[in-house]
């Protein structure tokens, strides 16, 4: 695997290995099965960073289950806006149904604060989020998160899933702004 990385105008160093991530995913995919045994959640993995942890994760579940994507982007760079500038909802009746709303990353909370409320009106059984990586420095809202997988520190960081400015989604491990 290569140390480092650059895309545009910015370098990145290894950050997090794919066995590292593997090891997350099998944790969190243990606690699910777990507590949803004999369930079916409906999996609501966010676009576009999520795809990759939701693909990984959803091959580890052994309760029956749906997934359901929905999009949301707060980021320009490497800053968060705080602004959700998309949103793709859900287009299925959750009421009565559990629910795991996906994310690669939890920064500030907000994304997720400004999602939460629309699914509560959907008048769902339960609402649990799952988040493969948390920033505990950046948390602005004061959301429960219910799965982790790994905490990491307040810096920029691309791949699996995440990108910079479009690039490094596709990259299995993930990088460190240098
Ligand atoms: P929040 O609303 O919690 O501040 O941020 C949520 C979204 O911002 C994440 O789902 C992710 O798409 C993006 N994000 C947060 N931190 C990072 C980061 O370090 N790198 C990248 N590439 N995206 C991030
Ligand atoms: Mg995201």
């Amino acid at each position: 695997m290569p140390q480092t990385v650059t895309l545009g105008d910015k370098s990145f160093r290894i950050y997090i290995t794919e066995s590292q991530i593997a090891e997350a995913i099998g944790q969190i995919a243990a606690k699910i099965n777990e507590d949803y045994k004999g369930k079916c959640p409906i999996i609501v993995p966010v676009l576009n960073g999520s795809f990759m942890f939701a693909s990984d994760l959803v091959k580890l579940l052994s309760c029956d289950c749906e997934i359901s994507f929905i999009k949301a982007s707060s980021y320009k760079g490497t800053e968060s806006t705080g602004q959700l500038t998309t949103l793709i909802g859900i287009n299925q009746d959750i009421s009565g149904r559990d629910i795991i709303i996906l994310e690669d990353i939890i920064d500030t909370g907000h994304t997720l604060a400004k999602i939460l409320p629309s699914f509560k009106d959907l008048k769902p059984a339960s609402v649990r989020l799952c988040t493969l990586l948390f920033k505990p420095k950046a948390l602005k809202t004061d959301i429960q998160i219910d799965y982790v997988g790994i905490e990491i520190a307040n810096e920029f960081i691309v791949g699996y899933g995440l990108d910079y400015n479009g690039l490094g989604r596709n990259l299995k491990e993930i990088y460190q702004v240098i």
